[in-house]
């Protein structure tokens, strides 16, 4: 193994799974020690420069030393040190047992978790943000952070028991999006609160809303669209805190859409008139 010291991180080549540094960055695939760390893993090149440029703190960065030469991996690992961050130079093998991959990517980050509180939830304008009911599971919570991003939304509010923003699985389905998109944690009653005090539209899914989810006007305030848990749908308290629930209509035999799939519907019709107007801006 060799120890670099530099004015910033440290570099290290690492060779063996076993080495107590790769045993513990492979905990964080459990949620407790990334919560006792606040960190997280993403992996991917590209992703790890725009996390950084969005003023991410990356706390390590492992290459693979099959990609030392690589001048891309230079940059990016020079840049790392210089920020602080250790860099762990490692075999492709190891790289694939922190990811739990066959093919992993030859980049992986270890970044600082950033979660809000209610207090730093601030809309104004037409911002819109997506609350999401003891969400379970995490390609669905990746997915909606996606799409979240892609719309426009400004930020998601956890509420309840849900699955982990930061949990490997749910950073990957986020496809980047998970360093764009604020995301903030409130108990159910801390939230039913924060959107009694919503200064705008407080809106539900529900598929027994009695409003076509198209009939609504979000434009001219902030709106806080507020979608079920998978299994259960949204809990009568929550329900009372909404000013309309919607509904997306449905033929054929399916009982309700998929809860990234109705988020991502609804969010394009919230948004509707505010990406009409991006677009055309945009083609100017
Ligand atoms: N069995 C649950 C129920 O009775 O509500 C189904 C929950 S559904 C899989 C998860 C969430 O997706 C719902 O709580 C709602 O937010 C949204 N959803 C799914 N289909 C919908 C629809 N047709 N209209 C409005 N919201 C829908």
């Amino acid at each position: 193994m060799s120890d670099e010291h530099t004015n910033g991180g440290r570099i290290k080549e690492i060779t063996s799974v076993s080495n107590p540094i790769i045993k513990d960055i492979r905990l964080l695939e459990k949620k407790r020690h990334r919560e006792e760390t606040n960190s997280f893993i993403a992996e991917g090149m590209k992703l790890i420069i725009d996390a950084i440029d969005s003023g991410w703190t990356l706390k390590t960065l492992l290459f693979a030393a099959s990609h030392r030469e690589n001048d891309n991996v230079k940059n990016l690992a020079t840049r790392a040190v210089t920020g602080g961050a250790d860099v762990l130079i490692v075999p492709e093998k190891v790289l694939g047992t922190i990811t739990r991959r066959d093919n992993p990517q030859m980049v992986v980050g270890i970044f600082e978790r950033q979660l809000l509180n209610a207090s730093g939830i601030k809309p104004e304008a037409e911002d819109v943000w997506i609350a999401l009911d003891r969400i379970r599971d995490p390609g669905n919570l990746g997915t909606i952070m996606r799409t979240a991003d892609a719309v426009g939304a400004k930020g998601i509010i956890l509420v309840g028991e849900t699955t982990d923003p930061f949990a490997t699985e749910t950073v990957r389905a986020t496809m980047g999006s998970i360093f764009a998109i604020p995301v903030a944690r409130l108990g159910e009653a801390e939230f039913i609160d924060f959107a009694k005090n919503w200064n705008g539209f407080v809106v539900g899914t529900h598929l027994a809303g009695s409003v076509d989810y198209r009939a609504p006007q979000y434009s001219g305030r902030p709106t806080l669209l507020i979608m079920g848990n998978e299994q259960s749908g949204m809990p009568p308290p929550l329900v009372d805190v909404c000013e309309q629930l919607i509904r997306i209509p449905q033929v054929g035999r399916a009982d309700s859409l998929n809860l990234a799939i109705a988020t991502g519907v609804c969010l394009y019709e919230v948004r509707r008139h505010a990406l009409a107007l991006e677009e055309r801006e945009s083609r100017i």
